[in-house]
């Protein structure tokens, strides 16, 4: 029987991006990058999907720093949450970072390893021992899904909380690879299309480096709610997101709407917020645009909480985050 504890690993610890792109290139297939391990090495203690190298990236300095208009990707999130300046300028995020896991963990998870954050299902996030007697499942050693039944498709859940923040915010993202470097939008990193295993579009060997926020993000009114069962340690069940910009009573500008923990991967609603804009944030466009979402979100029985309820709960959250928003002052 296997126990609970790590398996031998070679552990890799490059000093430069570029030697960390290459040695990537050297070991394709054969290893797994590591942030802060907060994610990863609980799933390496249940022996799911091990790779025989890790690539450390503490000594990558090109994946530090933190300003207003970027984040290394290796930033710790107990950095983020002490950071006044971050906090003011985008409260839709200070509230995200603020609701991830507990303080210990905060203080080891970074910005890249939350956003690539393994998506979940509890008959993923189990023992060897417990996922052997059910019968392995797509997503790790076996060839069928317990949830959907079907053989195609991993509906695990995407439980990152930055990731609908970032989005509402219009981050994006600057990846390094084995052909050079670039920057897409958030959106763009996660897959909707996919089989919900690979989760997101990056190619084998690549890193996220950074996420960029741009100026016009500075200042909006926003907010970040989250759904779990124990609001000090869980999950989320549900995420919701807003930032914008409009005047007390008056018209709408600008307004995004993300949600995550819902679904394989976050998603934003622009249609729907489109429509808002330009007319005044009612209390009744606020529900209709929650309803609209709700009927939208298709979470599966793979969390705690049941499907319908967390569906329902997406129209309440919506009204929640807009209406603190709405009162909040702008960051
Ligand atoms: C008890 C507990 C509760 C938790 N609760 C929450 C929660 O409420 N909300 C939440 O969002 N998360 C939660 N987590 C998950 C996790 O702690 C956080 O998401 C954390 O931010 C992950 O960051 P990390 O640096 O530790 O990632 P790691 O574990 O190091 O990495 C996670 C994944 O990302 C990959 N990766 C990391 N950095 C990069 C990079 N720069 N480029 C490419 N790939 C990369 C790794 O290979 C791995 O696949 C919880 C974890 C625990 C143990
Ligand atoms: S959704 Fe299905 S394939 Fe994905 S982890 Fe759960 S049981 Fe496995």
């Amino acid at each position: 029987m296997r126990s609970m504890h790590l398996d031998p690993f070679e552990l890799h610890r490059p000093t430069s991006l570029d030697a960390t792109v290459r040695l990537a290139g050297d070991l394709a297939g054969k290893f797994d990058y590591l942030a802060g391990g907060t994610d990863l090495l609980p799933n390496y203690k249940m022996h799911i999907n091990l790779r025989p190298h890790l690539i450390a990236l503490d000594a990558v300095p090109e994946l530090r720093g933190r300003s207003l208009d970027r984040l290394g990707a290796m930033e710790r999130l107990a950095d983020l949450e002490r950071d006044g300046a971050l906090r003011a300028a985008y409260p839709a995020l200070a509230d995200a970072v603020s609701e991830v896991a507990t303080p210990l963990v905060r203080a080891s998870g970074t910005v890249g390893g939350n956003l690539l954050v393994e998506t979940r299902c509890f008959f993923f996030n189990q023992s060897y021992f417990w996922r052997a007697s059910l019968g392995f499942c797509l997503k790790a050693d076996g060839d069928r899904c317990h949830v959907v039944p079907q053989k195609e498709r991993c509906y695990a859940t995407f439980s990152g909380d930055l990731a609908p923040a970032l989005l509402a915010l219009d981050a994006e993202v600057e990846i390094a690879g084995p052909t050079g470097r670039r920057r897409v939008p958030l959106d763009a990193l996660y897959d909707p299309a996919g089989d919900g295993i690979r989760r997101t579009k990056l190619v084998p060997g690549e890193i996220v480096v950074a996420v960029h926020l741009p100026a016009s993000a500075r200042g909006l009114r926003g907010r970040y709610k989250k759904l779990r069962v124990r609001p000090s340690y869980d999950f989320p069940e549900l995420g919701v997101a807003v930032a914008g910009r409009w005047e007390d009573g008056g018209r709408v500008e600008r307004l995004r709407l993300a949600v995550g923990g819902a679904e394989s991967y976050p998603r934003r609603f622009d249609d729907l917020t489109a429509e808002l804009e330009g007319g005044p944030l009612t209390d009744a466009r606020v529900r209709e645009l929650g309803e609209q979402v709700a009927q939208r979100v298709r979470p599966v029985h793979n969390t705690f909480l049941l499907p319908d309820y967390r569906r329902r709960m997406v129209s309440v959250y919506v009204r929640r985050a807009l209406a603190e928003a709405r009162e909040g002052r702008a960051g």
